[in-house]
């Protein structure tokens, strides 16, 4: 029923639906455990046999409601909280890759998710091929091996505003056998939903606009239920073949379509337990709730930011994917039709010092460690997040020593543009 209503309708409805006499708000389950009136109950939810609530480092009620409800948004089969983003990619990956295998992936993406990829999965033994986003489908094709098990890739990367060609990669991953991997945290599903395009699974950190608020960190997987593991069943033995850890019980002949997120809620949340609080739940519920009004209104002040900064004589160059002549607008226009994101790369004319003042200068827009929340904010990457790197290293990385990251807010876009302006002199 819920795949029915329209993305608005889901946001403020989907995953919560009280019976009779029950709170009409979301509860916060504050519980780490759920009671059972016989042994023999309790070990049938143990064996995977019944479906229900044990302990909350595997399954929450709140937190269900609020993965059912982004599952809905994102039209999946099913989806799990995690404490974060990075948690998130990280099990998106490892619930199918182990050491030795390999998977490729887009080079332009979070500096957070790039140190997780190619130096902390490396120690474990698992390889990555970084392939750049435009490149041709014989060049993708030609970083696969035997071994690789996953494609990824960023709808909108992250800071350097890159629009992936999900249908492209969806092509090249599916000739090679393996399932495509997106991380829609800048588009969101009210912007784009790379299932429709071909992608299996999607991950977000929800610390961004899914919250919105800044007030929660938190990450969601969500399954198309569309990868036929069974089809490749040699490449994905811990979906296929029997798990020791369930006396032997084989994900895709149980759960079907659920093989995937069963997998990654009874294994590795079990064994790794990065679970999102259900109080971080609640928070995140409420920003859902609000997803379809304020993404819009993000994607409306930062287009007329973006042509603002353009026609600005100190702005050396403005990279949003909504500016007509952007490297990357054709794309935005098949892939995102109502709008992008509220996040802007630009640079100053001058040096990386000119840059610095620039910031220093703002009032309204707040330098922080932080992008797509409701407050206007900026960061200067070759100062902060990414200091230890080179002027020639932040070039390889896709980071330019003069990109500041502008996140617009919901403000009136006047304010902003106002606050800008006095900045820069
Ligand atoms: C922030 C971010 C992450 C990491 O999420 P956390 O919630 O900070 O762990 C991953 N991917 C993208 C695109 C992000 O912007």
């Amino acid at each position: 029923m819920e795949n029915k209503l329209k993305p608005e309708t889901l946001c403020v409805q989907a995953g919560w639906q009280p019976k009779k006499g029950e709170p009409r708000v979301l509860p916060i389950y504050q519980s780490t455990t759920f009671k059972y009136d016989t042994s023999e109950q309790m070990a049938r939810l143990f064996d995977l046999e019944d479906s229900g609530y044990f302990y909350t480092r595997l399954q929450n009620p709140t937190n269900d409601a609020v993965a059912a409800k982004i599952a809905a948004l994102e039209g999946g089969v099913g989806a799990m909280l995690t404490s974060s983003g990075q948690a998130a990619n990280f099990y998106a990956i490892f619930n199918i890759c182990q050491a030795g295998d390999h998977f490729v992936c887009a080079s332009a993406i979070y500096g957070g998710t790039f140190n997780l990829f190619a130096v902390t999965m490396k120690k474990l033994g698992i390889d990555v091929t970084f392939v750049d986003v435009d490149a041709d489908e014989d060049e993708l094709n030609a970083a696969f091996q035997p071994n690789t098990k996953a494609m990824f890739g960023e709808t909108i990367s992250n800071p350097s505003c890159a629009v992936l060609d999900i249908e492209k990669f969806a092509r090249v991953a599916h000739k090679n056998g393996v399932p495509l991997i997106i991380d829609n945290t800048f588009a969101t599903p009210i912007n784009c939903r790379p299932f429709e395009w071909g992608a299996d699974i999607v991950t977000h950190s929800t610390t961004k606009y899914m919250d919105g608020h800044a007030t929660a960190v938190g990450g969601v997987i969500v399954d198309s239920g569309n990868f036929d593991w069974e089809a490749h069943a040699d490449k994905f033995p811990g979906l296929t073949t029997p798990d020791e850890s369930y006396h032997g019980l084989t994900y895709t002949k149980a759960f079907g379509k659920g093989a995937y997120m069963t997998k990654a809620t009874a294994q590795l949340m079990r064994d790794l337990g990065s679970i999102q609080s259900p109080q971080n739940a609640f928070l995140l519920n409420l920003g859902l709730e609000t997803l379809h009004l304020r993404i819009p209104q993000h994607c409306r002040n930062a287009q007329t930011v973006a042509e603002w900064l353009e026609s600005n004589e100190k702005v050396a160059w403005v990279n949003y994917c909504g500016l007509k002549g952007n490297k990357y607008y054709d794309l935005a226009q098949k892939y995102l039709p109502n709008g992008s994101c509220g996040v802007i790369a630009f640079g100053l004319k001058g040096s990386r010092e000119d840059a610095i003042q620039f910031m220093d200068n703002l009032k309204l827009a707040c330098i922080v460690t932080h992008v797509a929340d409701a407050r206007t904010c900026v960061l200067h990457p070759a100062s902060h997040t990414h200091r230890q790197l080179t002027d020639e290293q932040l070039r390889e990385a896709g980071v330019a020593p003069d990109l500041i990251r502008l996140s617009v807010g919901i403000e009136n876009v006047e304010d902003i543009i106002a606050d800008l302006k006095q900045a820069m002199g």
